[in-house]
């Protein structure tokens, strides 16, 4: 049975992830931090497969028992703070864990190696926000960066340090340059999921408006579904490398509006939608479209949800949560 190690496995992309893997019959260890985490009674209901293994990404010494104790074949570094709003009042601790985070979690890779035979192979959750104020349309893996928060600038030195990992110590580590991915298990306070759930909570009378920041930006929004196959396939080639994992679309924050309320069949939308300067980040990335070539030739991966799919699910979702506690 292969072993899999992933931090972040509270998250969205880690319990994708998680179930994922175990649908292809590895044994999952998720690294749980703190004490009494209120995540972990959660995770350990809906994921029971799951061994939850205390680690923080803060603490090296941590990483390397937590490594030493499970032997993984594989680590998926998904641990982050991973909001790019709260990356600006929280600079020091975004720099700490979401960058130097993964020097150490790289350090603990290399300290435990794995077998001769069979080292330990190591993926690096990367993002489009290492773009920021884009050079070129569309991104690809060689595209320069110029990212425009500190959840941007710690993704970046995450990105070099990996690279650099593999090139001086010959480590098999990948970075996936993975473009905005979302489903039901997005956090409240992401843009797509703050709609769709304000959008379910307007149609059943729960709330009277959506407030917003600005809504002039466009992204590339894929399914969190799929992109955690991407990070799977990266681990199985013969040679490590990068790779962007996006759909090649772009979509506005408007139309991301308009579609939501659309689904609960709300026409009349900008009557519910105000903006407030408290939601205006000190500096935007406007535009995100990624070309996911290189994955799809090299890794086979393609997605399968397209961007009103994923609208569809995720306010079909909200819907039926909402309805649930009214
Ligand atoms: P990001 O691409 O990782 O920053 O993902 P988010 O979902 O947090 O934000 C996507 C875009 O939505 C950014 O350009 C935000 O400025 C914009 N946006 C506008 N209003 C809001 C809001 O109320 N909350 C969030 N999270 N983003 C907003």
């Amino acid at each position: 049975m292969p072993r899999a190690f992933i931090t972040g496995i509270t998250g969205q992309d880690g319990q994708h992830l998680a179930e994922f893997l175990h649908s292809k019959g590895y044994e999952v260890f998720g690294m749980v931090k703190g004490q009494n985490n209120p995540k972990l009674t959660a995770m350990r209901d809906e994921f029971p497969y799951v061994e939850p293994v205390p680690g923080d990404l803060a603490d090296l010494p941590s990483l390397l028992k937590a490594l030493e104790s499970t032997q993984p074949d594989e680590v998926y570094n998904l641990g982050a703070i991973s909001f790019v709003a709260l990356s600006f009042n929280q600079a020091e601790l975004t720099a700490n864990i979401t960058g130097l985070g993964v020097l150490r979690m790289l350090e603990a890779v290399r300290m435990v190696g794995g077998a001769t035979n069979n080292p330990i192979r190591f993926y690096q959750a990367s993002s489009s926000e290492m773009f920021g104020k884009v050079r070129e349309i569309p991104q690809t893996e060689r595209t320069p960066f110029h990212p425009r928060s500190p959840y941007g600038c710690a993704k970046v030195f995450g990105h070099d340090i990996t690279v650099n990992y593999r090139e001086s110590y010959g480590l098999y580590a990948c970075s996936g340059i993975l473009f905005n991915h979302e489903g039901p298990r997005r956090g409240l306070e992401f843009v797509t999921r703050k709609v769709t759930n304000a959008v379910a909570r307007i149609k059943l009378g729960l709330q009277d408006e959506l407030v917003l920041g600005n809504l002039d930006f466009k992204r590339d929004w894929g399914y969190a579904g799929d992109y955690v196959k991407a990070m799977w396939l990266m681990l199985q080639q013969d040679e490590p490398d990068d790779y962007v994992v996006a759909t090649g679309e772009t979509h506005s924050g408007e139309e991301l509006v308009r579609l939501a309320f659309e689904e609960a069949g709300i026409e009349d939308w900008q009557r519910y939608v105000r903006q407030d300067q408290k939601f205006f980040r000190p500096a935007e990335v406007d535009l995100l479209i990624g070309d996911p070539t290189k994955a799809q030739e090299k890794l086979g991966w393609q997605r399968e949800v397209d961007f009103p799919s994923l609208v569809k699910m995720m306010v079909a979702n909200d819907l039926r949560i909402e309805s649930a506690r009214r």
